[in-house]
């Protein structure tokens, strides 16, 4: 039967956890080409900052070339050398005629015999090629090319920075060595760069790479894989750079690890929301059955005493009946489904008053001893006639509680109701009252057919009736238990059943004990 009910949830849920589960795949794969479309981004960005960065260093380089190459022969040697050191790179300058081959070494006085003479020779000599083809771009074209070489020089001991160009043209051509300090140069044009780059987006590294030494970086700490090339023209330098929120992959995979938990969420929601719905549908359905089996019910019951009464109020009509005895007993027959009927049409109303929480009730202080008493005097004629043993066992002392006196009334009758009809075999009917943690408490026990466990947390829901075998042969609405339920809630009160298949059940009522009554 569970299974059953449960196929139709498992469909739904496989109707509408699909199309997650296929939106979730083409997010996944959305987003690994976002990555590629990122890393492509990225690597442009990369390029883009690097082309800066040359282009600086491209720049500030032309700047001292062409600065060089508009004054040479123009001023005075002591102001050309003026000229050069203004930049606090500068080492030195060397200059070979290219016709005649002389030579000449422009210095700072603190550089002076560092050697930076011999050093000049030997580059030359290595580059007597490259130079021959410099002349000739600046013959043509008078294009001044710059060659760079990462051929590592020492002198005394430090690594010489140096580019290689020619200067002016013809006779005057010289080929030209500039020897300078790429650290200082790095520090003085591109730290102010690399800040205006990085800014809160890029982590940017320059260093040097024969030894590795970090010439500058935009954060203290550097750690993980950059990205680096070498400069363009300090090719013994390198740029390194990162993005500052970690690579684009652990961005990537934040996104994703992300868009799992939101999926995830979204799914369990979902279920959730599915269970939700089709346990609230199958309520739904359930009470609809209820009401159903409730209208076959009280129709059931409305029929047959207006039946037996139509039959012994036409007999009596007719004049049918003989004896004075026989006919008390059909007006008693009469007069009992009647009653039976009023009863029936009573609880209707009384459940529907509560159904639109339009039941009121004229809460008193009354003594359950004596309204317990008062409807066991009332029915025992009634347990008597259906052959019931009946007993009453009430507290010694007075229970004084506030309530309605015709609700209190109203729910003993539905229990000792209960207790008659679900006792087919043993009628035996015991009422009680008492105290228990400060509660007054009336209790109905019979030894009847007993309930199920399973059964008593449903007892009370509206139109329920127990659904095993028999129970159906005896006429119900499945009211009873739905109005003692809420009238004991009005009252503050709880019910309390026990019960055992087979062997009975009570029924015990619990009210707050009157306050004076503590005092
Ligand atoms: P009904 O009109 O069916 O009696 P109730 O709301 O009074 O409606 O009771 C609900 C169901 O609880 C009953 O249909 C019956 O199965 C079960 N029940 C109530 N009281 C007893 C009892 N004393 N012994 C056994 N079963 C009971």
């Amino acid at each position: 039967m569970k299974k059953r009910a449960n196929k139709p949830l498992i469909a739904i849920l496989f109707i509408l956890i699909i199309p997650v589960i296929v939106y979730g795949v083409f997010e996944l794969n959305s987003l690994t080409a976002d990555e590629r479309e990122l890393e492509k981004i990225y690597q442009r960005q990369l390029e883009s900052v690097l082309f800066s960065i040359n282009q600086s260093v491209q720049d500030k380089v032309s700047d001292i070339t062409t600065m060089m190459d508009r004054d040479l022969g123009v001023v005075t040697d002591e102001e050309w050398l003026n000229e050069l050191s203004i930049y606090n790179f500068f080492w030195g300058l060397y200059l070979k005629d290219a016709t005649d081959a002389s030579d000449q070494l422009y210095t700072l006085s603190q550089y002076e015999g560092r050697g930076l003479k011999q050093v000049a020779d030997s580059i030359y000599s290595q580059n007597e090629s490259v130079f021959d083809r410099l002349l000739q771009y600046k013959e043509a074209g008078d294009f001044m090319k710059i060659e760079k070489s990462d051929k590592q020089f020492f002198n005394k001991g430090k690594e010489l920075d140096f580019f290689f160009f020619v200067l002016g043209s013809g006779e005057s051509a010289k080929f030209g060595i500039y020897f300078f300090d790429a650290v200082l140069m790095i520090e003085q044009y591109l730290v102010p760069k690399f800040q205006e780059i990085a800014r809160d987006d890029f982590i940017l590294t320059c260093r040097r790479i024969s030894d590795g030494y970090i010439v500058y970086s935009t954060v203290e700490n550097i750690f993980g894989s950059y990205e680096s090339e070498p400069i363009d023209l300090l090719p013994k330098y390198e740029i390194g750079i990162d993005r500052a929120g970690g690579t684009v992959r652990e961005a990537v995979d934040r996104r994703k690890t992300q868009s799992m938990i939101a999926l995830g969420l979204l799914m369990v929601v979902m279920i959730i929301g599915i269970i939700l719905v089709f346990r609230s549908i199958q309520q739904e359905m359930k009470l609809a059955q209820k009401k159903a089996d409730f209208v076959s019910n009280v129709s059931h019951e409305i029929r047959t005493p207006l039946a037996l009464i139509n039959m012994f109020a036409e007999t009596l009509l007719m004049d049918r009946v003989r004896t004075e005895e026989k006919k008390k007993e059909y007006y008693g027959i009469i007069t009992k489904e009647v009653s039976r009927l009023t009863n029936m049409v009573n609880r209707i109303l009384s459940f529907s008053k509560i159904e639109a929480s339009k039941r009121t009730y004229d809460k008193r202080v009354v003594d359950l001893n004596k309204v317990i008493e008062e409807v066991f005097n009332t029915y025992s004629y009634h347990l008597e006639n259906n052959g019931f043993k009946h007993a009453i066992n009430l507290h010694s002392e007075s229970l004084h509680v506030e309530a309605d006196h015709e609700a209190l009334i109203e729910v003993l009758v539905n229990l000792l109701d209960n207790g008659m009809k679900y006792s087919q075999d043993e009628k035996d009917l015991v009422i009680a009252s008492g105290l228990k943690n400060d509660m007054a408490f009336v209790s109905v026990t019979d030894h009847g057919m007993g309930i199920p466990k399973n059964q008593l947390d449903k007892l009370f829901e509206k139109f329920y009736r127990v659904p095993t075998g028999d129970v159906h042969d005896t006429k119900g609405s499945g009211l009873g238990l739905t109005i003692v339920q809420h009238i004991m809630d009005a009252h503050q009160g709880k019910v309390e059943v026990t019960s055992t298949v087979g062997k009975g059940s009570t029924f015990k009522l619990f009210f707050p004990l009157h306050k004076n009554e503590n005092a």
